[in-house]
């Protein structure tokens, strides 16, 4: 693969900055010494710093020529709140703190592409170098763009980027279509007539309903969605009545689940099937229900042109180590939020085999630096193709 060297010489710079944000890991919303580091390094480098949308977000402009094409490039920069059990040099310094994800390898990465851009300056338009907080599950996207980030950074198209173990450090999959499946809650509560367990007949049991209704639940994936498209439903909490009182039938029952979909029109489906069946048993056994969907995190779709392009620059940087067919995560991505507003394509970047079998989110998970160098030419390519000069 054709690395620029001046990418190289930074290489070993890049690796040292890594492994000290590994050392510090920060929560989601929290990342005040990351985004103090980022914002200082853009300006290091000449690039215009914008601080606060989303609290701890930052944005790097970087304007080259009389280009009038803007695009966005994002990198997350949070923490998981779990140990690091792997031992490593340059292990977290922080109980309880830890990147499992490997958002210190984006963060270096996109620092690593705004350090060369700012230098070689061999592309005609603007960049936004966008570092979001809080990707794991806290809102942090959703965040920035409440506060405006496309209002007052308006984009042409956004690219986000993943690290992912499996694919070799000199791979990376650009596919076009579903990338991230959505990631939605949702509530249900029975509402009956407690009574005693000996004369179920004098009150209205909530427990038998919840009983039908976690039975029918799984035909809404067998029976209603469209067999070709993927769709998950799991309930995945139960709270009713007492281990210690089984002479009781309790007033009410509450279930909750997850919901997972490719699709606005299967989400759709999802939240109302739940409800349907919901109301359904709830009047069958002559009790009442709520119902709460709480939409979280919408599915990432590539859009067809945003992925062509970012193709065209996988292409020239990796040469024939780009996979276009690599099959979607049942995780979520809040980059979502971002794709939702201007046309986006989120890619995987290879990170070489799993180390002893961890994978994201798992205690002993560290991003590979070997992907520095292909990761920092992804982003560099990228700008130089997109926003040829
Ligand atoms: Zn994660
Ligand atoms: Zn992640």
């Amino acid at each position: 693969m054709n690395i620029a060297p001046d990418i190289t010489d930074d290489i070993a710079f890049l690796t040292a900055l890594r492994r000290d944000l590994h050392q510090h890991p920060e929560l989601g919303f929290e990342e005040v010494r990351t985004s103090e580091i980022v914002a200082t390094l853009l300006t290091e480098a000449g690039i215009a710093v914008d601080r606060g949308l989303g609290g701890t977000g930052v944005v790097g402009t970087l304007r080259v020529g009389d280009g009038t094409r803007v695009i966005g490039l994002r990198a997350d920069m949070d923490a998981l709140a779990m140990p690091e059990l792997a031992e490593r040099p340059y292990k977290s310094l922080v109980e309880g703190k830890m990147h499992a994800c490997g958002h210190d390898g984006h963060t270096t990465l996109l620092i690593g592409a705004a350090r060369h851009l700012a230098k070689s300056r061999n592309f005609s338009g603007t960049v936004h170098f966008i570092f979001q907080p809080a990707e794991e599950g806290r809102g942090g996207a959703k965040r920035m763009v409440t506060d405006g980030l496309f209002e007052k950074f308006p984009c042409d198209a956004v690219y986000g980027l993943h690290n992912m173990p499996g694919l070799a450090i000199d791979e990376i999959a650009v596919v076009e279509g579903a990338q991230l499946a959505s990631s939605d809650s949702w509530y249900v509560t029975f509402r009956g007539t407690g009574t005693h367990g000996a004369k179920p007949h004098l009150g209205r049991d909530p427990i038998t309903a919840m009983g039908t209704f976690l039975a029918a639940l799984q035909t809404i994936v067998g029976r209603v969605v469209d067999p070709l498209q993927p769709a998950v439903v799991s309930a995945c909490s139960v709270q009713a009545g007492n281990p210690k009182a089984l002479n009781v039938i309790p007033d009410t029952v509450e279930i909750g689940g997850t919901a997972r979909a490719y699709s606005a029109k299967v989400r759709d489906q999802l939240e109302a099937e739940i409800e349907r069946l919901a109301m359904g048993t709830a009047q069958m056994f002559g009790i009442a229900a709520d119902y709460r969907f709480e939409r979280r995190i919408p599915p990432v779709i590539n859009d067809a042109n945003a992925t062509a392009r970012a193709l065209t620059a996988a292409h020239k940087a990796f040469g024939d180590k780009v996979l276009t067919a690599f099959p979607p995560s049942t995780a979520g991505d809040d980059f979502a939020f971002f794709a939702a507003e201007v046309p986006g394509c989120y890619v995987w970047l290879g990170n070489g085999p799993a180390v002893d079998g961890a994978l994201h989110h798992n205690t002993a998970y560290d991003f590979n630096d070997g992907a520095i160098g292909p990761g920092v030419s992804f982003w560099t390519t990228l700008v130089e193709t997109e926003l040829k000069a």
